[in-house]
């Protein structure tokens, strides 16, 4: 089987797995795994931030940042379909108390024309806003970069209204890649940044989020609350180091992958890519009546070798990885392409 379901099905590769193994190990509750600390200066210095923390998961991660930066009765604006919002089990208004106000974007991309007039009164009646989250690359949007200008313009806004920023970075090193915009450039723009180790980058565990000293003092003391502490989690931020070093400049491969699938998606009469440039590893598609369902086509897929992912009742997603060759993309196109109307 040709797994395209998505970047998170990877498994370490055998450089990584040694890694894992020699790693040096301690308490990290205690601050005393090397590993772990080796991991969160080097993140944090890579994206130009002061400090960082280890997290089991980016959605740990997302929500010890709206619990650092917001209280009980606050809101974040986000996109409409982010994963913050989407996709998180409503972890701002579980965890923290804290409303979400999704706001229409453009392939999951919000400007400063979508925001300016979401900023509530100070008004007994109302929520405070307090946060804007941003997602890049964005995924239900499809994989879509915002340019770093047009990010700019988001946080500037932000910031001069008094609101805090973070950016769900989980695919943050996609962003990097496709654009060439350094990570610290990223960085500089959000008060904190939440990234994944387990997405493109082929990590078994582990995200990290970065910000200033004392945001991430406080999230330390949240990430224990929320049940994140983890003991010799050096095992693991061993696997992450390893990604740092082999893993980050490949995801051009990825994303040329993901082109030669989307090829074939465009190429297939009622199979329609939404939206219809790839810009990084993620290949979202619509399939209209002539192929039934999206489950009918996932399975017609399957039956050839190909695994793709039903989000939807006529939504798909492929995703290019480090656990997927060239060949093997270029097989699963083959397979797209011959996908015969149900
Ligand atoms: C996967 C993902 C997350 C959360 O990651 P988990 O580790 O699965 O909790 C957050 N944001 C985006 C955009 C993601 O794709």
């Amino acid at each position: 089987m040709i797994d395209l379901r998505s970047d998170t099905v990877t498994r370490p590769t055998p450089g990584m797995l040694a890694a894992m193994t020699a790693a040096a190990v301690g308490d990290d509750v205690f601050g005393e795994d090397p590993t772990v600390n080796e991991l969160e200066r080097r993140t944090a210095a890579l994206f130009g931030q002061e400090a960082a923390l280890f997290v089991p998961s980016g959605t740990m991660s997302n929500q010890v940042a709206v619990r650092v930066h917001c209280r009980a009765q606050d809101e974040v604006l986000l996109e409409a379909t982010s994963h913050v919002y989407l996709w998180e089990a409503g972890g701002p208004a579980a965890l923290s108390g804290v409303t979400c106000r999704p706001v229409d974007g453009r392939n999951g991309l919000l400007g400063v024309a979508d925001l300016a007039d979401k900023i509530r009164p100070d008004d007994p009646h109302c929520v405070r806003t307090r946060l804007v989250c941003l997602e890049n690359t964005h995924n239900r949007g499809g994989g879509t970069v915002q340019s770093a200008d047009a990010v700019g313009a988001v946080t500037g806004w932000a910031r001069r209204h008094g609101l805090a920023t973070h950016l769900d970075g989980a695919r943050v090193w996609n962003a990097v890649v496709a654009t060439g915009v350094p990570a610290d450039r990223w960085g500089a723009m959000f008060d904190t940044v939440s990234v994944c180790f387990s997405k493109g980058l082929g990590a078994p565990v582990g995200s990290a989020l970065l910000g200033p000293r004392d945001l991430i003092a406080h999230g330390r003391r949240v990430r224990k609350l929320f049940g994140g502490g983890m003991r010799q989690a050096g095992f693991l931020a061993a696997a992450c180091l390893y990604a740092l070093d082999h893993h980050v400049a490949r995801l051009a491969e990825d994303h040329a992958n993901a082109r030669l699938i989307a090829a074939a998606v465009r190429d297939v009469p009622g199979l329609a890519l939404t939206p219809p440039e790839v810009e990084t590893n993620l290949v979202w598609f619509t399939a209209d009546a002539r192929h039934g369902s999206a489950r009918d086509v996932a399975d017609r897929l399957r039956a050839g070798g190909v695994l793709v992912a039903a989000l939807g009742p006529n939504v798909l997603r492929a995703v290019a990885h480090l656990d997927v060759t060239r060949e093997q993309c270029a097989k699963a196109a083959e397979v797209i392409r011959n996908l015969a109307p149900v």
